[in-house]
């Protein structure tokens, strides 16, 4: 076999992905697994959505789309944009993609290469990291601390930066934590980012529309002083439960929308068209289907937090976003992919180490909340036997 290119030995995975693998195999065997490991919603894409996606395939969408997506698709988001977050955004200036990694891998490429050095959240979506290594650019991780609900610190994160900075990835609410990052935190860099005007932001919103507790989505496009420099990440996987379907979007800052296209053309050419007739209907139709589903994620939040916390070992703070719990597990006496390997054979409950987010994930574990109270009620017992 020939050589294969340098950076594909530094392209790392997404364990999540690797667990789920486990899972199913062990499910094959007839062993009875409760996964509370993959990130995805335990929802069904609502109705009105499929219909409209097998509508487009109905009445002839069957073509190659614009590389950045339809024309509608694109005001849809920008007017979506402009009622959740209060922001006006030029339609084409969103670049539709299959899926919300995209925009990442995209901008991540774009910016890295070596000598440049990138920062991420640490513990974060292992992807960010991942990336910014098959680059050869430095991945400079940005400590998260859960002292503060797993937000960064806007000095830490402003100390980091040198002249070969050249991108910060922001990820609230985020995975694997749970974690929001308080306004005033967000203001405090913003502020300090006016003196790094060669620092381009990635700011992964997938999951804005999952806040609990009364927060509100505080999105970077609200600051005007570094809008020129500004990529926002989402998309239709989580809050629509769509995590199949493959869309997602970015809005680029009008200096990269070209390039992001471009991109879009050498890779995938466009996502495909009743995929993304489906993602009108989901942003324009009905909202009643999202209400419920983060109703429900809210329910299920309180549960597990209470039922982490009875497991001796466990330690497990209130997540305000996201559908994760990542209970602090050193009382256990066990590392956390060693805790995560257990309790997938001895339990037969799936779950993600926290080293599989970055190193600062040591002694966490991460539980994806997106399953059913008597399923999360009964992981909990389980792992409460086992130890
Ligand atoms: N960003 C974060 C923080 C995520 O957790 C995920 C998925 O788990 C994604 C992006 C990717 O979403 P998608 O499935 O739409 O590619």
């Amino acid at each position: 076999m020939g050589r294969l290119a340098a950076g594909m030995s530094r392209l790392g995975t997404e364990s999540a992905f690797e667990v789920l693998a486990r899972a199913k195999a062990l499910e094959e065997e007839g062993r009875d697994i409760i996964n509370l490991g993959i990130g995805q919603p335990d929802f069904t894409t609502p109705q009105n959505i499929v219909e409209a996606a097998v509508k487009a395939l109905r009445d002839g969408h069957h073509g190659y789309t614009p590389a950045g997506g339809i024309g509608p698709l694109r005001e849809a988001v920008a007017a979506d944009i402009e009622k959740m977050r209060g922001v006006a955004v030029d339609p084409g200036h969103v670049v539709v993609v299959p899926g919300g990694k995209v925009t990442m891998f995209f901008a991540i490429i774009m910016f890295g290469e070596p000598g440049v050095e990138i920062l991420y959240p640490n513990p974060g979506f292992p992807i960010y990291q991942s990336v910014i290594n098959f680059t050869g650019a430095k991945a400079v991780p940005m400590p998260l601390h859960e002292e503060s609900g797993f937000s960064f610190n806007a000095e830490e994160v402003l100390e980091r930066i040198t002249p070969a900075t050249r991108l910060i990835v922001l990820n609230s609410p985020a995975n694997p934590t749970g974690g929001v990052v308080p306004r005033a935190e967000i203001e405090r860099l913003v502020e300090g980012l006016e003196a790094h005007p060669g620092v381009t932001i990635l700011s992964d919103e997938i999951y804005s529309r999952m806040l609990y507790d009364g927060r509100t989505h505080v999105s970077l496009l609200e600051y005007e002083t570094i809008r020129d420099r500004l990529i926002v990440l989402d998309g239709w996987s989580k809050t629509y439960a769509m995590t199949g379907w493959r869309l997602g979007y970015g809005v680029w800052p009008a200096s990269l929308v070209a390039a992001a296209t471009r991109l879009a053309i050498n890779c995938h050419s466009c996502v495909n068209a009743a995929t993304q007739y489906a993602g009108i209907e989901a942003l324009t139709g009905p909202q009643d289907s999202v209400d419920r589903m983060v109703a429900a994620f809210d329910e299920r939040r309180g549960v597990i937090v209470e039922a982490l916390n009875a497991i001796p070992g466990f330690r497990c703070t209130e997540p305000g976003g996201a559908f994760y719990a990542f209970p602090d597990i050193t009382g256990t006496g066990m590392g956390a992919a060693e805790l995560q390997d257990r309790l997938l054979a001895e339990a037969g409950v799936a779950t993600v180490a926290g080293t599989s987010f970055g190193v600062h994930g040591e002694g966490y574990l991460r539980f994806s909340y997106a399953n059913s109270t008597d399923n999360i009620r009964q992981a909990a017992r389980r792992i409460r036997e086992c130890l």
